[in-house]
């Protein structure tokens, strides 16, 4: 199985959203194998998103994932890097469809809620990052009723 790497960013925290999004993952049929609350200092913000660092919008982008604390979650599944993009929507909320997070509970580019890995590398680099201790192995006892 997959694994990828999910953030609430502090935006979604403060709006009340962590389990609204949880849930999403979960009835998807998704399991969590890594869970916390954690606020980060702008060092790990600027590793996290290093292939951005050129970009105009990395100092407003790392002000604003330090400006409060995050959940960071790893979920496992088939396919779960891509389909998770897709439970996520577009990067601007201005395009993500309704039924997607961005689409459902966001506006604006820069506070567009939560953050998920974009292909198997990335994650793999992401979960190593934000859960150094590992991650919880056990397997779900509804995996016959989501898995043919
Ligand atoms: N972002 C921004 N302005 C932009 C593009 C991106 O503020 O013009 C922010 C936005 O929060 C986005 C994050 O930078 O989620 C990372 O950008 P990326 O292109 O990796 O989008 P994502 O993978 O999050 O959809
Ligand atoms: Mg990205």
């Amino acid at each position: 199985m997959e694994q990828t790497f999910i953030m609430i960013k502090p935006d979604g925290v403060q709006r009340g959203l962590v389990g609204e999004i949880i849930s999403r993952f979960e009835k998807k049929g998704f399991s969590l194998r890594g869970l916390k609350l954690i606020s980060v200092d702008s060092a790990f913000a600027e590793k996290h998103y290093a292939d951005l660092s050129a970009k105009p919008f990395f100092n407003g982008l790392v002000e604003y994932i330090i400006s409060g604390p995050v959940v960071a979650m790893v979920w496992d599944g088939k396919n779960v890097v891509k389909i998770g993009r897709t439970i996520i929507g577009a990067t601007n909320p201005a395009d993500s469809a309704p039924g997607t997070i961005r689409g459902d509970f966001a506006v604006d580019i820069g506070r567009n809620v939560i953050h998920g890995s974009d292909s198997v590398e990335s994650a793999r680099k992401e979960i190593a990052l934000w859960f150094p201790e590992g991650v919880t192995e056990w397997q779900s006892s509804l995996r016959p009723w989501i898995y043919e």
